[in-house]
């Protein structure tokens, strides 16, 4: 059956078993085994588990009865072939920083809800992107492809309601619920499923006969009220029947962007400092695109051995994403101020940050060189510092982005010597 229009499209986003999933691939011998993480390494690299907790579970041993949040001696009671891991939140930030920048690929509008889950409205880009539908399935495929990693997908008009579809085909699902089928399609589902309803409220529900959402959201909401409390009445009687209009909210967008350097030795070599410009370029741009921004100012920053320090900025005719602009800006306004005399520091930084999706798309400098980053962003989330990186020579030949191009450009000083 089709639906109607997607005036509003949510993906709800669940990545599957995470933390047990990300030890599973980085030890081989752990695959296909019952993997408990929990406890933690003392000083001599021994793993602790007295008191310790479950923090996640394989599903090989939740075949066991092993659950989050259960005590680590249970669970070994349970399932004694176990085996356990101390959990190591770098690693799991690290592979959940790349998954929600392939989600940002498709729409900057994300909600990360913890390292394994995250809210996308994707409604504005369907003109871009296609259906719903294929837009978590391609996230889908990409997620897989870019970390080996498996999530399940929801995909509804309301938040409540993809988060509900996510969960219930795990692992690995994509449930989509058409415009119009929110309500029958919780309907027969049980009142745990309901984000928001605990135990308190579904033994209250149950005395009064209630055990499905299609029961609940029958109810008189002034019966629901007096037994549940007016506020929590009413949002769980709308949410039961898939009224959720609550917006998908992105944390705040930061007013700037930057990284500077502190040199251990203060330089003057033109080529040792184009070098520390571009890969501070680079790592500025790989947090915007991150965030999904696109900036309109670049600022350069530099100190003299005399700690002399001078900001300069620039306004880009365009906003950009790309770590050319940025690096070419830079070096730009390096070129034009620099005495030659050495420098202890180096700083590049980006602001007037904007939403890189909700621009147009020929106001913004989305070429080449922005789908190279996008790439190499990729890489350098997978490999860390081993990625491969633009060569200086490249990013300078290709550029032709002198000082002197750039003084009709808006340029001006932040700061006097
Ligand atoms: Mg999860």
């Amino acid at each position: 059956m089709t639906g109607g229009d997607w005036t509003r499209a949510i993906i709800h986003l669940d990545l599957d078993a995470f933390y047990a999933s990300v030890e599973q691939l980085r030890r081989p011998e752990l695959r296909g085994q019952p993997v408990i993480v929990g406890g933690w390494s003392d000083e001599s690299g021994r793993l602790q588990t007295a008191r310790g907790v479950v923090s996640a579970a394989s599903y090989e041993a939740r075949r066991w009865g092993v659950r989050s949040a259960m005590p680590l001696a249970t669970a070994l009671r349970l399932c004694p072939q176990a085996r356990v891991v101390p959990v190591d939140f770098g690693a799991y930030r690290a592979a959940s920083t790349q998954v929600f920048a392939l989600a940002r690929t498709y729409t900057p509008v994300v909600e990360p809800l913890s390292l394994d889950e995250a809210y996308l409205d994707v409604t504005a880009s369907q003109r871009r992107f296609g259906a719903p539908r294929s837009i978590a399935a391609e996230l889908r495929d990409r997620i897989l492809d870019t970390t080996r990693l498996h999530a399940s997908f929801g995909v509804a008009t309301a938040k409540v309601v993809a988060k509900v579809a996510s969960d219930l085909r795990k692992p690995r699902g994509l449930v989509v619920v058409e415009p119009g089928e929110e309500a029958a399609f919780l309907a027969p589902l049980a009142l745990r499923t309901l984000p928001g309803l605990g135990p308190a409220a579904e033994r209250a529900l149950q005395g009064l006969g209630v055990s499905t959402l299609g029961q609940l959201a029958a109810l008189p909401l002034d019966v629901l009220q007096r037994r549940l409390g007016q506020a929590a009445g009413r949002m769980l009687w709308e949410r039961a029947r898939g009224d959720d209009d609550s917006a998908v909210s992105v944390p705040g967008r930061p007013k700037s962007i930057s990284r500077e350097e502190t040199f251990a030795h203060d330089l003057d070599d033109d080529d040792a400092l184009n070098a520390r410009l571009q890969e501070l370029a680079a790592d500025v741009g790989r947090r915007l695109r991150q965030g999904g921004w696109c900036a309109r100012t670049v600022t350069l920053r530099m100190r003299y051995s005399d700690f002399t320090t001078l900001t300069r900025q620039l306004s880009l005719p365009a906003p950009t994403e790309a770590d050319l602009a940025i690096a070419g800006a830079a070096r730009g306004l390096l070129e034009n101020c620099w005495t030659g005399s050495p420098l202890r520091l180096l700083g590049v930084g980006v602001s007037g940050l904007e939403d890189a999706s909700q621009l147009d798309l020929f106001a913004r400098r989305v070429d080449r060189d922005t789908r190279v980053d996008h790439m190499l962003d990729q890489l350098h989330g997978r490999f860390g510092h081993s990625a491969p990186r633009r060569g200086a020579a490249t990013t300078l030949r290709d550029l032709d982005f002198r000082g002197d191009d750039l003084r009709g450009l808006g340029q001006h000083s932040a700061d006097e010597r």
